[in-house]
């Protein structure tokens, strides 16, 4: 099938292209200026004029060539189509745990297509444990593609369909489970998993990675080895989310699945814990558990699976200005459940009070979490909070607005009584509450 048309060239340069009968990949020469260019077609670069054509040289260097009239293009040569052999399958060690690696997408389970430059989604979990053979002196490794995602395409419908294939292979006896997954919205994904997965014999371990598994630069072999350890062999039975610590590549540190959040689209150590610390760290495959309250691995415990979502629930962040009118909106689309991103302590503006009061008398349940992220929602300090209060908008203390909206989503999944659900998001499911404010110095540190 051809490439040229997903290749981002447009105009005169994608005529050109389809006229000389030209795929990504084809060996190309391009004549502009008195000057001769060969070499491979490849992708526009994301960034990039979709009217420049860039070619691989021999050298190794991209070269663009801006496609005005004067420029002749032909193709020299076909492409060969690009290929990945799977590494061998690493013996397996029957004295260790028995873990299985799900695949689910993003820039772990992605592999660099070095002809073209080109990062493309197509690594399984069993290409994952050939590219990284020390897991086989960590664990038994069973592998499982669950979907192919970019984790910005997944939905309340993977969230379901990922929990209940985790839950199948627990109920068949692992000794923990590892999900590969892109880190867009990890933290949401692990947040889902934890709601839908209750009483946990092992630990489910969410685990990304900022540069493909075949760059010298990944993260990927760091973050596996150390997810593959916590699963097959930590004291704790929750769902966690792995990654790099610091930007170093020595060690991973494992967050709880509703206390963390990506902080950085590009650094390695991007995940943070918020409001909590973290699980568990892994260092020269060494588990150091980093608290003592957590739920403990048990494999008598019997897994409860909780995996609906509703997906008629909406986040709306306050801002300066904010039009009432989206509120209403959700209300009027059927929305059951809104969350307010609010400011400060718990608060939006008093022009949103009719809306709130519209969408609460329709039954739409109304929480609120805070956007500062860091700290506690409390709503009886200023009028503003208290008059949401007697409105009947739902406080969600420290939970941060995307932990907050995965449980509203997953409220509204179980139940459609209003009350049974406001009782079940102010009820303490998988660590999203905590007793008291942390000190947020030490939280920072990451540390107790
Ligand atoms: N945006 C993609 C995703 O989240 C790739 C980025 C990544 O995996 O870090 O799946």
């Amino acid at each position: 099938m051809s490439q040229i048309e997903d290749s981002g060239y447009e105009g005169e340069a994608l005529r050109l292209l389809k006229q000389a009968d030209c795929d990504i990949g084809d060996i190309i020469r391009v004549s502009s200026k008195g000057k001769v260019y060969e070499g491979i077609l490849i992708p526009r670069p994301e960034l990039g004029e979709g009217t420049i054509v860039i070619v691989k040289m021999k050298s190794g260097y991209n070269v663009g060539i801006k496609v005005t009239k004067d420029v002749k293009l032909e193709k020299v040569g076909k492409g060969t189509k690009p290929t990945f052999a799977s590494p061998p399958i690493p013996k397996q060690n029957p004295a260790l745990p028995h873990v299985v690696i799900m695949s689910t997408g993003g820039t772990i389970a992605s592999r660099v297509d070095y002809r073209t430059g080109a990062v493309r989604s197509a690594i399984s979990a069993s290409d994952l444990y050939g590219v990284v053979p020390e897991l086989a002196d960590v664990a038994r490794v069973d592998t499982e593609i669950v979907f192919s995602l970019y984790s910005e395409n997944i939905t309340q419908k993977q969230w379901t369909e990922l929990a209940e294939t985790v839950a199948k292979r627990i109920e068949q006896g692992v000794d923990g489970v590892v999900i590969a997954h892109g880190t867009d919205t990890m933290a949401y994904t692990s947040a889902a998993l934890s709601f839908a997965l209750q009483n946990l014999p092992v630990p489910v371990i969410v685990v990304g990675a900022q540069r493909s598994s075949d760059r010298p630069s990944s993260d990927a072999a760091t973050n596996l080895i150390g997810a593959v350890k916590a699963a097959g062999e930590a004291p704790f039975a929750e769902v966690g989310l792995a990654m790099h610590e610091t930007v170093s590549d020595i060690g991973i540190v494992v967050h709880r699945g509703t206390k963390v959040r990506k902080c950085h689209t590009s650094r390695r150590d991007t995940f943070k814990s918020i409001n909590g610390f973290p699980i568990a760290k892994v260092k020269d495959l060494q588990v150091t558990m980093q608290t003592d309250q957590y739920q403990h691995r048990d494999a008598k415990k019997k897994l409860v699976l909780k995996p609906n979502f509703s997906e008629k629930v909406a986040l709306v962040k306050f801002y300066p200005g904010l039009d009432p009118a989206i509120i209403d909106f959700y209300v009027e689309k059927g929305f059951k459940g809104i969350l307010l991103e609010g400011s400060g302590l718990g608060h939006v503006s008093k022009f949103c009070f009719d809306a709130i009061k519209r969408a609460v008398a329709k039954g739409v349940l109304v929480a609120l979490a805070s956007q500062c992220i860091w700290g506690r929602v409390n709503m009886n300090v200023y009028d503003t909070g208290r008059d949401l209060l007697s409105f009947g908008v739902v406080p969600l203390d420290e939970m941060f607005p995307e932990t907050g909206l995965v449980k509203l989503m997953w409220v509204l999944g179980q139940t459609d009584e209003v009350e049974e659900a406001k009782k079940l998001l102010k009820t303490n499911i998988a660590g999203e509450f905590s007793l008291r404010t942390l000190p947020q110095e030490k939280i920072l540190e990451g540390g107790q």
